[in-house]
């Protein structure tokens, strides 16, 4: 498998340690994405956590499993070198990562979908500010009303470039994320997502006319009957003016059985 480009190693032990200090990680397992040359690993370690090591690339893999021996040895650290986006994965309850800024997405909704206790991770500063968007801003987008209807999502703190070799072209933000059942009821998770997906995808558009836009999954019967079941004051609004609630609304109208 060949190496992946986004490969930005932290050097910078204070960084480590504040990001440490976001949770109590002792005598817990806790999954780390892309540990690349270990020094977020052997601060985990250090604090007295049981880690599970995804990581990608071979040659790192080969340096990983020489630095730490002893720890793998003593079952303290589980190294697997495979794709965290799609392999299997042992039980763990907290993650921590320095995430490959290109699979931030990929890798967040696959944790959400698997569960977890908490997990503080590490993405391009943009993309964490569109997670935590609230909700009736301008920047809430797909990302932030996907994120904060699983789960409780704070921005911690800003990392600057300068803690990476090589050194990124952005900044990154700490992110932490606490995972809850959603506050609304949902009557079909799928349709929910795909109604958010299709909203934001025609952010400009009313309500009315985005879903008027929804396409395959959506029959005529459908939209009549979730375009009769919404208020006038949803159906005129923006996709950014509606709150949490308002999605699982219209989503539910459309799955309603009768
Ligand atoms: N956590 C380390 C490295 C961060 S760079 C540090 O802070 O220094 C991101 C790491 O993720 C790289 O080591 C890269 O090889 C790895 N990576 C990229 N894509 C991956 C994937 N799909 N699954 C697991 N690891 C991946």
């Amino acid at each position: 498998m060949s190496a992946p480009k986004d490969q930005h190693f932290l050097v910078d032990p204070r960084t480590v340690e504040r990001i440490l200090s976001l949770l109590d990680v002792s005598d817990h397992t806790v999954l780390e994405i892309g540990p690349g040359t270990g020094i977020l690993t052997r601060g985990l370690l250090n604090h007295g956590a049981e880690v599970i090591a995804v990581e990608l690339d071979h040659h790192l893999c080969t340096t990983l499993a020489l630095r730490f021996g002893p720890e793998i040895d003593k079952g303290q650290l589980l190294l697997i070198e495979s794709d965290a986006t799609c392999c299997d994965l042992p039980p763990f309850e907290y993650v921590v990562a320095n995430l490959p800024y290109s699979i931030s997405s990929k890798i967040t909704f696959r944790l959400l979908d698997i569960g977890f206790t908490e997990a503080v991770l590490m993405y391009q500063k943009e993309f964490a500010e569109r997670m935590v968007a609230r909700p009736g801003t301008a920047a809430c987008g797909r990302l932030s009303i996907m994120a904060q209807t699983y789960a409780d999502v704070e921005a911690c703190f800003d990392i600057s470039p300068r803690a990476f070799n090589p050194m990124p072209m952005v900044r990154s933000t700490v992110v932490r994320l606490i995972p809850h059942e959603p506050r609304f009821f949902i009557t079909d998770r799928k349709f929910y997502s795909d109604v958010v997906r299709v909203l934001f995808s025609h952010r400009r558009k009313t309500v009315r006319n985005g879903l008027k836009s929804f396409g395959g999954s959506l029959d005529h019967r459908q939209l009549e009957r979730i375009l009769g079941a919404l208020s006038a004051d949803i159906l005129s609004s923006r996709p950014e003016e509606l709150q949490l609630e308002d999605f699982a609304v219209i989503a539910n109208a459309g799955t309603e059985q009768g």
